[in-house]
């Protein structure tokens, strides 16, 4: 299929997808199999030296797994892609696949509260250090960037107090650097915004949230634009033979493909012998998530607009954020199609009214995720984010008393009124 002609309501549908040839099922079959046949040895050899491209063994491939590649490249107009077992694996892998001990990372500071804590406290242990920079102070990431600066990363529009990231703004400084930019686009799929179109190199998503979009599975994908020229000499995993490949320089040695340099180290490197594998089935949630994702995103932007207008208007409710709230000059430019499902607001007196109004709302669940079908509510400072210290609280923007919405696609009225029931009681 000719992936360019269509718009993406239908390669949400269909991108990456023929019927099956021998039994002819019209939905992506689940390929539960843990290894392939091979033609022949010599079959084997070819597709072990990549000579051959075909299916081995499902650590590192796999034709459910596949579709599902293909459908979010084609969605977020990637060259390819690869899933992981989760958003944060997706996140570790895709910068472990540019940065080695020594190298550094700059990374805007409003982030999941997972990623942070990688970047923080895990990364560093392998030598890869991250200089949080506060999100869209282009001056303070030129600072932050020397000799040892490998990537860039932003969320589109962080966690939890919802900033847009200015794409093109760190696109710039990234390519004057010669870096690439690494984007974490879980709260803005593919059908409201596209980073690769505003100058990013990688984009990764969270299949657990959104495109799942029902709370039933935890999964990640690393999308590949191949707009990045990695055989910079200073990315070293890219120009030096590597040793668990017999000597192949992957910026170097792969001729036509040399252009996806990154996403087959991704594949060879990461997946095959690290092993942070999607399975297949789950792999198939997210492709019927994917089937309805432009329908829900429209729903979700439209509730949590209304959400964020009641909010606004409520005399119990110090502030609201919502970034399709205010008509800024960054939510028209990235979000005109919807600004997500996710609304922050605080309540007045601070933390303790928070977590009386938490405790006591019906109809949204109380839990640690965002994306559902259902609308879910949480108090970030006493749970997501309890792992930062106050001082790295106070500095990603997250007050005491925020609580942070993910609005499902039940009826608004229903929804506001469980809000309108719950701010009664604090
Ligand atoms: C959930 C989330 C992640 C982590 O994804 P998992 O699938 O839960 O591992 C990373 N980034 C953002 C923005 C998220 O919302």
């Amino acid at each position: 299929m000719n992936n360019k002609k269509y718009h993406i309501e239908t390669l949400a549908i269909h991108a990456g997808q023929s019927p099956d040839p021998v039994t002819l099922s019209r939905a992506v079959p689940i390929y539960r199999t843990t290894a392939y046949n091979f033609k022949s040895s010599e079959h084997a050899a070819n597709l072990f030296s990549l000579k051959e491209s075909g299916n081995i063994y499902s650590r590192l491939m796999n034709p459910t797994n596949d579709v599902l590649e293909q459908r979010l490249a084609a969605l977020e107009n990637g060259a390819a892609a690869l899933t992981f077992s989760s958003g944060t694996a997706a996140i570790y892998f895709a910068l472990t696949n540019i940065c080695k001990c020594g190298d550094e990372i700059v990374s805007a500071n409003n982030l999941y509260g997972g990623t942070f804590t990688q970047f923080d406290a895990i990364l560093p242990q392998n030598g890869i250090n991250v200089r949080f920079t506060p999100v869209n102070d282009f001056s303070a990431v030129e600072a932050a960037i020397n000799e040892h600066t490998k990537a860039i990363f932003i969320e589109t529009v962080g966690n939890p107090t919802l900033e847009i990231a200015d794409i093109e703004g760190y696109a710039k400084i990234a390519q004057k650097h010669k870096l690439p930019l690494v984007v974490d686009s879980t709260f803005t799929p593919p059908s409201l915004l596209r980073p690769i179109e505003h100058g990013a190199n990688i984009v990764i998503h969270s299949l657990s949230k959104w495109i799942c979009g029902h709370g039933t599975g935890i999964g990640g994908i690393v999308i590949d634009a191949a707009n990045f020229d990695w055989s910079d000499p200073k990315f070293t995993l890219y120009n030096e033979p590597d040793r668990g490949y017999h000597g192949l320089r992957f910026a170097h040695d792969l001729g036509e493909l040399n252009k996806l340099a990154f996403i087959l180290r991704l594949r060879t490197v990461g997946l095959r012998n690290q092993g942070p594998t999607l399975s297949p089935d789950a792999a198939w949630i997210f492709l019927q998530g994917l089937e309805s994702l432009t329908l829900r995103m429209t729903k979700h932007s439209e509730n949590a607009l209304q959400v964020a207008k009641f909010l606004v208007e409520h005399p119990k409710v110090a502030w609201v954020k919502y970034p399709g709230l205010a008509d800024s000059p960054l939510s028209k430019k990235y979000l005109p199609l919807g600004a997500g499902g996710m609304v922050v607001f605080g309540v007045k007196g601070g933390s303790k009214e928070a977590v009386k109004l938490v405790d006591n709302i019906k109809l949204f669940s109380l839990l640690a995720n965002v994306g559902d079908a259902k609308s879910l509510i949480i108090h970030p400072a006493s749970t997501t984010h309890s792992q930062l210290s106050d001082e790295d609280q106070r500095k990603a923007g997250l007050q005491p008393e925020l609580i942070r919405l993910s609005i499902g696609i039940e009826h608004i009225d229903d929804i506001i009124g469980a809000l309108a029931d719950a701010l009664s009681l604090v």
